[in-house]
């Protein structure tokens, strides 16, 4: 079937971009797939991270990781936000390693047979995931019934390089690593970085680095860590979307909900048939489509199942045509960081929240 927009998603991409960070972290790697693997896919992109040298998966959700079990990866597979009553036995059933953040969790995962793996995981600072309050009390916990594969935590800001709650952070993780050895839990699997502490920080590398937006080619921060380009990496998603129309409008032409745009000169418009029911942000401004070599800005408000761009009034393209939302922006087309900065948000939103009626072509990208 012909769709009106479609999501290619390039996997040799995200086999380069595996490679290349492994070899930069020299260490494993875990590859993040929570989220639909950021919305390229959760299955797809799991088995072809393991077959691309990933050496775990990583998830949030106890759901994602038994999905991905029950498809063939084979690789281990640890899920982070598994609260208490969750059914842990399912996921020892499934041989999957789950992050211990609370007492009550280490309670009931140690009531499971055959010694569950677990990671704990330790707030060094970013006050959301992980043992603070609880942390000596953890120290003295009983272990005898979990092993403990790894201890884990995870920055707030590696994205801003030199920041000094990086080293806090870092510092912090050092001492719970010295508090367990002392209390006889000495985990073999230490990990702390994630995408940006990848390329800014390597003194936080221990055993493992757990990749996420950089595996899918895009930066962690546009702002303080420079494009994808510039990071050696490939974006892994392409949009594109069908317009629905083609029209001529004369000038002073209010478009859309709210008539918030009014065209200043004759022009052509494209109605571009995706909006915010696909992820498209309604508050988009300053993004567009790229068609025929160029840019078509947005103009007027973002719609649930629709968008109008100005083709501008030399524009030759025609109704039925694919229009590039965005892509790796080699041709001048935009990105997912302009539609982040476009959004007040970013790349990771934008990718991440493609919605379940746009299907993934996994394909190369097409111009
Ligand atoms: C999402 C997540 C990551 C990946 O972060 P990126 O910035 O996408 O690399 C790593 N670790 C944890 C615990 C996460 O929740």
């Amino acid at each position: 079937m012909q769709h009106r927009a479609e999501a290619r998603i390039d996997l040799n991409a995200l086999a380069s971009n595996i490679s290349f960070l492994k070899t930069k972290s020299g260490v494993d790697l875990l590859a993040v797939v929570k989220a639909d693997a950021y919305g390229h896919g959760l299955v797809e992109t799991g088995l072809a991270a393991e077959k691309s040298g990933a050496d775990w998966l990583g998830v949030a959700l106890l759901e994602e990781a038994i999905t991905l079990r029950t498809h063939g990866v084979r690789i281990p597979i640890l899920a982070w936000l598994v609260p208490p009553g969750s059914d842990f036995n399912l996921a020892a059933q499934h041989d999957i390693d789950i992050a211990v953040a609370s007492l009550k969790a280490l309670d009931e995962i140690s009531k499971i047979a055959n010694k569950p793996r677990i990671h704990i995981e330790i707030d060094t600072g970013m006050t959301r995931g992980g043992f603070l309050d609880q942390w000596q009390d953890l120290l003295k916990a009983d272990f005898s019934q979990v092993e403990v594969i790894g201890l884990f935590s995870h920055f707030a800001r590696a994205d801003e390089p030199g920041q000094k709650q990086n080293l806090d952070q870092l510092e912090q993780f050092k001492k719970a690593i010295n508090d367990l050895a002392a209390a006889g839990i000495n985990p073999p699997i230490k990990h702390l970085s994630n995408s940006a502490a990848t390329f800014a920080d390597p003194v936080s590398t221990f055993d493992l680095v757990r990749t996420g937006i950089s595996m899918y080619g895009l930066t962690p921060d546009i702002k303080t860590m420079g494009d994808s380009k510039s990071l050696s990496l490939k974006p892994v998603m392409q949009l594109r979307a069908k317009l629905h129309l083609v029209k001529d409008v004369p000038a002073g032409s209010a478009v859309g909900y709210g008539a918030t745009a009014i065209t200043s000169s004759p022009t052509k418009l494209g109605v571009v048939a995706m909006g915010y029911a696909d992820g498209i942000p309604r508050i988009a401004q300053g993004a567009g489509v790229f068609i025929d070599g160029k840019r078509a800005p947005i103009i007027g408000r973002v719609s649930m199942d629709q968008f109008v761009v100005d083709l501008g009034a030399q524009s030759t393209a025609q109704s039925g045509d694919w229009v590039v939302v965005f892509g790796d922006g080699s041709h001048g087309e935009y990105t997912a960081d302009d539609w982040g900065s476009a959004s007040l948000s970013i790349n990771y939103e934008i990718v991440t929240r493609i919605g379940p009626r746009v299907p993934r072509i996994y394909a190369p990208h097409v111009y």
